[in-house]
């Protein structure tokens, strides 16, 4: 196996909690790879960000304290990668419990195309007047720039990015290993700009479908429905028959429908999967790539 996917929040826009949204879950984005080796790699830090560091068993170190007698173990090391910064991919982030933990290294990239700063950024999600000052155990947040390469080196991963069709100057994620790509993302990104008559847009589509070229898993933005589309036209998101005809086109071997309306219960949420021959994604869930064919 080549690598584990988990969904720890699948939901677009806003939190969503209640009992018409129990199987596809509420939490807004937030995928954890983990590579055979042990590494881990988030992709966007969503509400489904807190249940994650809950899953860690943490924050016991920060509570219970580190006996003096022992040596403190090395940091477990985790990256994370914002697709971009609008409130339902950073908002799990100040809840993320490593921060506090003293037993983590996290290393942090914005992939958008902003020109402000990423690190203020961060550090006022993380500060007065949005929280209380934070008493953290001596866990280290390091925020990166993107790399001048134009791909981060993360263990065994490697992450590009390129331009969404989304306000925000939000990125479209691939995730690569030594065997090649691995993982599309595409949590917030504007299909139908490509179906314009105009040759940027034109260009644009055949750029990501060469991006994405033969994925096993592709999530992609799955907000509206075919109808619901044209209201929306330029808000920056996709319907699940859009992000079909992507996969279709790209060669992915299978397709999660992600970043689901608020608004969609899960019988819609599961309706609109099966009309357009897809799956979606399930918060909870873990997804596993095979073996390199
Ligand atoms: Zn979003
Ligand atoms: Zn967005």
């Amino acid at each position: 196996m080549r690598a584990t996917i988990h969904v720890w929040g699948a939901r677009g826009t806003f939190p969503a909690p209640g009992p018409h949204t129990v199987r596809y879950g509420g939490h807004t984005s937030c995928v954890e790879v983990r590579a055979p080796d042990g590494t881990r790699l988030i992709l966007d830090a969503g509400t489904g960000l807190r249940a994650l560091g809950a899953a860690l068993g943490l924050p016991a170190v920060a509570v219970r304290g580190t006996p003096a007698s022992s040596e403190p173990p090395a940091p477990a090391l985790i990256g994370l990668v914002l697709t971009h910064r609008h409130t339902d991919h950073v908002q799990g982030l100040s809840h993320f419990s490593p921060l506090l933990s003293g037993s983590h290294a996290i290393h942090l990239w914005c992939a958008d195309d902003s020109r402000t700063a990423v690190e203020p950024f961060v550090r006022s999600l993380l500060s007065p007047p949005l929280l209380p000052p934070i008493r953290s155990a001596g866990s280290s947040l390091t925020v990166h720039p993107w790399p001048l390469g134009g791909v981060v080196h993360w263990g065994d991963l490697r992450v590009h990015r390129m331009p969404a069709q989304h306000p925000g100057d939000a990125a479209i994620l691939r995730i690569d290993d030594a065997h090649g790509p691995l993982l599309g993302y595409a949590p917030d990104n504007e299909l139908a700009t490509s179906v314009k008559r105009d040759a940027a847009a034109a260009a644009w589509r055949a750029q990501l479908v060469s991006f994405l070229r033969d994925v096993p898993l592709l999530l992609h933005d799955a907000m509206y429905t075919t109808a619901e589309l044209t209201m929306y036209e330029g808000w920056g998101h996709s319907s699940a028959a859009e992000a079909a005809a992507l996969a279709h086109d790209c060669g992915a071997k299978r397709l999660l429908l992600f970043h689901h309306h608020p608004d969609r219960r899960d019988d819609e949420v599961e309706r609109m999967a099966r009309e357009a021959g897809a799956e979606a994604a399930r918060e909870g869930a873990v997804y596993e790539i095979g073996p390199a064919t």
